[in-house]
């Protein structure tokens, strides 16, 4: 029995064309494979919409989530009826997407009535958007003369109750998932399930971060002891850097997982980076490819490296990050420190992309995105009040506008002298690097630069990885 997974981004099911392409290629793939499961995201800018008006209805302001229930409905009902409006199912279907309509509607009037939108009732919200999403894609693969249902993915993934990130359990989730698609599966059926939600034991929607579909797609290719997880997006496949940026960007034929990993970590997002995990234990390839342009056979991913003459195949650039150092000849030896000022940051809800610490232990200093550096900066002057009244930490410093620069490449730690060539290149570019970090996974090099040297910085080590 061969099973193949295959997730569709919200570009792919964006459009009544995108949607009919989608069949086509599931069909396609139909003569290839015995079993084949569909994992798919909301429309594109569904979520955003779904979300803000959340936000807007807990500020008071239910117009607009009027006004996006019925943008929704709109382009929900027109692309059915474009997709299978002649099928004797359509209006079962267009039933299913009233129900869900009514559902947000009653959803925002609960958090306008509340002026609060929780993390709880932001997940219930923004589920909607795949829950539509699965009723299209399903009707248009049965116009399309393929048999299918459409599933809710919280019947299957049990996740921890920390909504808008919510980590799936093991092994619940794997049984769930097998006991209801198995059974399709013997019947020839090709379910059709949302992408990013899942649900607690007690029931609660949760959902497992922006862009989660991608994960959902290697949790549903794990369970189900796929052969391969496709992930179909709107490129090629993952690219030597933004090319539009260098336009002698490249699509990368292979990539390893500890590669594709850092790539998706440090910017790249082409993949969620939650995505390797539950492909690398069963040794799942993942194959990212290209809805609008199937004949490309896109990137591949697995355990294999590729050897390369310079080691280095990819770069990525994070922006809008700020630089913040803690410093303080008192740090020295004094304990708990470093616990109390990531401790701090994390309170101030600041996601840590990179850490560094020089061996003097005078100071310490992180990568935080931008907008979260004022909250930042008001937690760790609270927490570390005490080191500074005794004069312990001098300051706290915090220099916006940096961007994060990592090369990627899985013999950058094997070689010597990639790292050499490295600053090399950002020397003779005149760029200065303020922080350098590897990362864990030993495959890359990150380096914090002002945000007016990031794209120089690029091109010149992309010309690396290239040569
Ligand atoms: N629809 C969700 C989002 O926009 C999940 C996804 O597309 O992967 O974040
Ligand atoms: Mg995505």
């Amino acid at each position: 029995m061969s099973v193949l997974a295959m997730k569709f981004g919200g570009t792919s099911v964006g459009s009544t064309k995108a949607i009919q392409q989608l069949s086509a290629i599931v069909a396609q793939q139909q003569t290839e494979w015995s079993n084949i499961v569909v994992v798919v995201s909301a429309m594109s800018g569904v979520t955003d919409v779904l979300i803000n008006s959340a936000h807007a209805a807990a500020a008071g302001d239910g117009a607009k989530a009027k006004e996006a229930a019925d943008t929704l409905r709109r382009r929900h009902t027109t692309t059915l009826h474009e997709l299978a409006g002649a099928a004797a199912d359509s209006a079962s279907v267009e039933a299913s997407l009233t129900t869900l309509f009514e559902e947000f509607e009653l959803l925002a009037q609960s958090v306008r009535v509340l002026g609060e939108a929780s993390p709880r009732a932001l997940d219930a919200i923004a589920s909607i958007g795949e829950r539509m999403s699965v009723q299209l894609v399903s009707a248009a693969l049965r116009a399309h003369g393929v048999q299918s249902v459409a599933l809710n993915a919280a019947e299957m993934v049990v996740t921890s109750a920390e909504f808008g990130n919510g980590v799936p359990k093991y092994p619940q989730t794997r049984d769930t998932i097998r006991k209801r698609i198995m059974p399709l599966f013997a019947d020839g059926v090709v379910p059709v399930v949302t992408g990013f939600i899942g649900a607690t034991e007690k029931g609660a929607v949760t959902t497992l971060g922006r862009g989660g579909s991608d994960y959902s797609g290697a949790i549903f290719g794990e369970a189900l002891d796929a052969s391969m997880v496709d992930i179909y997006t709107d490129v090629d496949g993952v690219m030597t850097t933004d090319p539009r940026l260098v336009p002698t960007a490249q699509v990368l034929d292979r990539l390893s997982y500890a590669e594709m990993s850092e790539l998706a970590y440090f910017g790249a997002k082409v993949l969620h980076p939650k995505t390797i995990r539950p492909c690398i234990e069963r040794g799942i390839p993942i194959r990212i490819r290209n809805t609008f342009n199937p004949a490309h056979k896109g990137t591949l991913v697995t355990s294999v490296a590729e050897a390369t003459a310079h080691a280095i195949r990819a770069v990525t650039v994070i922006r809008n990050m700020n630089l913040m150092t803690v410093e303080g000849r008192g740090m020295i030896g004094v304990q708990g420190v470093a616990a109390r000022t990531f401790g701090a940051v994390a309170q101030a809800g600041a996601n840590v992309l990179m850490i560094s610490q020089a061996s003097s232990e005078q100071s310490i200093c992180f990568v935080i995105p931008n907008s979260s550096s004022t909250t930042a900066i008001a937690a760790l002057e609270d927490s570390l009040r005490h080191e500074i009244e005794r004069g312990d930490i001098d300051r706290i410093k915090s220099r916006d506008n940096v961007v994060i620069v990592t090369v990627v490449g899985v013999g950058i730690h094997e070689r010597p002298g990639v790292a050499a060539r490295v600053f090399g290149a950002l020397a003779q570019a005149g760029v200065n690097i303020l922080v350098i970090a590897q990362g864990s996974s030993e495959c890359s090099i990150s380096m914090v630069v002002a945000a007016s040297d990031g794209d120089i910085a690029v091109k010149a080590l992309h010309d690396l990885a290239l040569s």
